[in-house]
């Protein structure tokens, strides 16, 4: 079922010019399932010229017509997401029907820009002097070059990838080279919808040297980037030396505030299942559970109850709720964050270890009682862990949550109105969902604050990163 990737540049499907490839392999066996073409910088600059002219041919046209393009796109993207989601459940092992969701919720958001395509409006100011007409108009930026990561391979490429094309941007996309091959069904549904040779280009290769290249590369004007907030630093520093225009996406650590008056049934429910989706490696999954007193003794057992329920096993089986962690480095990430909590402490009250010893799973895992120079309460575990410890009052709550450098996302369960108000309006976070799981919609925003990141991926905002503004004064002649 599986098949090799192949380069994406200026329209075509090809290998790279010295025709070297990498493995895929399959994290819930650990089979190597096929290869991957390795991009070269001869690679790049062929990618480089294809967006140049791809930028040229994109822009021309109306923003109806792009628009017609990305819908396009979006419904080739349904009708082939059963397809697409098998191939991400053999590269990347998240269970199948999360899978199709993320595909299916990929056309979404395609769907959302091409609507906003054509809403890229300007404004008129009002002159000062008779017959001066004063314009501010919106322009794409120009060559974009796009990094996404393997944990969400279709949607991570998705949202800037459809943002940047509704501008009418072209796209170097890097996709993630552990999940190559459903992110580049992605590409095949926009080149099948009609978009022009060259504005939308895939590669893979070796990410440092990718981004190396093409973040100074004076034809590139804009770069996206998500993942962990160390290369993020490491590429806004780069973008900044070469004033090019950034979004970042990077790493985040969500408390989830439970009060004594939350619909305790709700709070588990809804926690676990965004805990333990995608093993836990989502970057707004929920990761220090915040639990009042007088609650979390009651809290702590039925969330346990619900780690203890998750069924671990291959994607491709109808009953596994959890999937292997995507790459084996997860697997020793887990295991070192695991036992610095043991030395320090810490009471690992379910899980906390590898589950056989083929394919990457590790039990889902709930530790408590940990001192605050843990390091799982200070760094992004990206993995399906939960940290869990009482609170006494909403201000030390607060407190808290806003303690660490990173503010994605957050989550509070309560009944009262002023509780939620607070926590809603003090909490350091680009995205706070309260009494349920409402973050990552194609219309509402993405993104977050501090070492987070900066700039929005989803909504009205979305567009933003991938527009210029240019003022036109003209009097009459
Ligand atoms: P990593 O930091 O090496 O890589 C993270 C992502 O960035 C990968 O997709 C990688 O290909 C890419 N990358 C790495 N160096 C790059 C460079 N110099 N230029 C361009 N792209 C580069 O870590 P990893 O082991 O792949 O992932 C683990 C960490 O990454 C996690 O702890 C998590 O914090 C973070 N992460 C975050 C997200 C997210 O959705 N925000 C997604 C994936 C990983």
């Amino acid at each position: 079922m599986y098949r090799d990737v192949l380069l994406h540049i200026g329209g075509e499907w090809r290998g790279a010019r010295d025709g070297r490839t990498f493995d895929i392999v399959n994290p819930a066996t650990e089979d190597a399932i096929g290869t991957c073409a390795f991009a070269g910088t001869a690679d790049l600059d062929d990618a480089l010229a294809a967006a140049a002219q791809g930028f040229a041919a994109w822009r021309r046209q109306s923003a109806h017509a792009r628009a017609g393009v990305l819908m396009k796109a979006a419904e080739l993207l349904r009708a082939r997401a059963e397809d697409v989601a098998q191939l991400m459940v053999l590269e990347q092992g998240k269970p199948l029907a999360e899978a199709r969701i993320e595909v299916q919720l990929s056309a979404d958001v395609i769907q959302w820009f091409a609507g906003e395509a054509a809403r890229i409006y300007g404004r008129v100011v009002p002159a000062r002097a008779d017959h001066v007409r004063q314009l501010s108009l919106r322009e794409p930026v120009g060559v974009v070059a796009a990094f996404t990561p393997w944990n969400f391979p279709v949607s991570q490429a998705t949202r800037k990838s459809a943002a940047a094309l509704a501008a009418g941007c072209a796209v170097i996309l890097k996709g993630p080279e552990e999940a190559p091959a459903c992110c580049a069904e992605l590409v095949r549904a926009f080149a099948d919808a009609g978009l022009p040779a060259g504005a939308l280009n895939l590669v893979y290769g070796h990410p440092p040297d990718i981004s190396g290249y093409l973040v100074p590369h004076p034809q590139v004007r804009k770069i996206s980037f998500t993942g962990s907030t160390v290369v993020g630093k490491q590429l806004a520093a780069l973008a900044g030396a070469h004033m090019k225009r950034a979004t970042m996406e990077l790493g985040g650590h969500a408390p989830a505030i439970v009060c004594a008056d939350a619909d305790l049934d709700t709070a588990v429910r809804v926690l676990a299942a965004g805990k333990f989706r995608n093993a836990g490696q989502v970057c707004i999954a929920p990761t220090r559970f915040l639990v009042e007193q007088s609650v979390y003794q009651p809290f702590l057992e039925r969330f346990v109850a619900a780690a203890e329920a998750q069924r671990l096993g291959s994607g491709l089986d109808p009953d596994t709720t959890m999937g292997p962690l995507a790459n084996p480095r997860r697997l020793q990430a887990m295991e070192a964050f695991m036992e610095d909590a043991r030395d320090k402490g810490g009471r690992v009250v379910t899980g906390g270890e590898r589950r056989g010893n083929r394919g990457w799973f590790y039990a889902p895992t709930v530790v408590s009682d940990l001192p605050p120079d843990a390091r799982l309460l200070n760094e992004e575990p990206f993995g399906p862990v939960a940290l869990i410890a009482p609170f006494e009052t909403l201000d030390a709550v607060i407190a808290e949550a806003n303690r660490l450098p990173f503010g994605l996302a957050a989550y509070a369960y309560t009944r009262s109105q002023r509780s939620a108000s607070r926590l809603g309006g003090e909490i350091e976070s680009g995205m706070v969902s309260i009494n349920h799981h409402g973050l990552g919609l194609p219309e509402t925003p993405f993104g977050g604050v501090k070492d987070s990141g900066y700039g929005s991926e989803g909504g009205a905002e979305g567009i933003e990163p991938y527009l210029n503004v240019k003022f036109v004064s003209q009097l009459d002649a």
